[in-house]
């Protein structure tokens, strides 16, 4: 497999996951389609450094969330490779890594437009354009118009790729799903039957709990 991904497409989906839903899962199959991904990482930040005014739910909840939903997709791979470097997890960094270990592969982070506008609060935009071609996904209740503004505006200052995927829009955020548990709601066909079992074995998000 090592020597596969040398010459493939390499997709990466970066996230909080706190918890991983439907919705990543639909962008991440519908990039793997599209744009013919080898493979699919699910990357969950160990600190996501745009996420630190809320408290996160311990990264190694998160992770086995992320492999349970990952678990039966042949080509989707749940990565620790944020969670087993210390600070911060930089997209770039974990870019740059991804590229040292397969040099010829093509890095694909797949981003939802959400993230995109935000791009550059990120560490080393440029860089991090340099080093994988963007596939946006837009999300319900995104302006698409202001998306493309904004990624020919990064175009015309950077040299980049940056492509929309056409996928089907789920409303779903981790964010109502965090509330729904917290509220005592259902998150039945919201997350995968795994991840739902899972949250409610451990007592996630329940009121007074790690999350709000
Ligand atoms: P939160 O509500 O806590 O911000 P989230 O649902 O946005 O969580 P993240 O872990 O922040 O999930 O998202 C990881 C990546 O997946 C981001 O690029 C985000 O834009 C994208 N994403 C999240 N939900 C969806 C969705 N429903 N459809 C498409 N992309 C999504
Ligand atoms: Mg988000």
């Amino acid at each position: 497999m090592q020597q596969l991904l040398d010459t493939c497409r390499l997709g990466i989906m970066g996230g909080t996951f706190d918890p991983i839903h439907l919705g990543h899962l639909v962008a991440a199959e519908a990039a793997r389609e599209q744009f013919d991904l080898e493979q699919v990482l699910f990357v969950p930040a160990r600190l996501p450094p745009h996420k630190q005014d809320r408290e996160i739910t311990p990264a190694e909840h998160r992770y086995a969330m992320v492999l349970l939903a990952t678990a039966n997709h042949p080509r989707f791979v749940a990565s620790r490779v944020e969670l087993d470097r210390p600070g911060p997890s930089y997209t770039v960094d974990t870019l740059r890594l991804l590229r040292a270990e397969h040099p010829r592969a093509g890095l694909c982070f797949i981003t939802g437009a959400d993230a995109l506008m935000e791009l550059d609060t990120w560490k080393d935009p440029e860089e991090l354009l340099r080093l994988c071609r963007m596939i946006v996904v837009s999300r319900p209740g995104c302006d698409r118009e202001r998306l493309r503004e904004k990624a020919a505006d990064l175009q015309r200052r950077m040299p980049c790729h940056i492509e929309e995927l056409a996928a089907p829009a789920l409303a779903i955020s981790s964010r109502d799903l965090r509330q729904r548990v917290a509220e005592g709601k259902s998150l039945r066909y919201l997350v995968p039957r795994e991840v739902r079992d899972y949250i409610l074995k451990h007592h996630l998000y329940r009121r007074g709990a790690a999350t709000p």
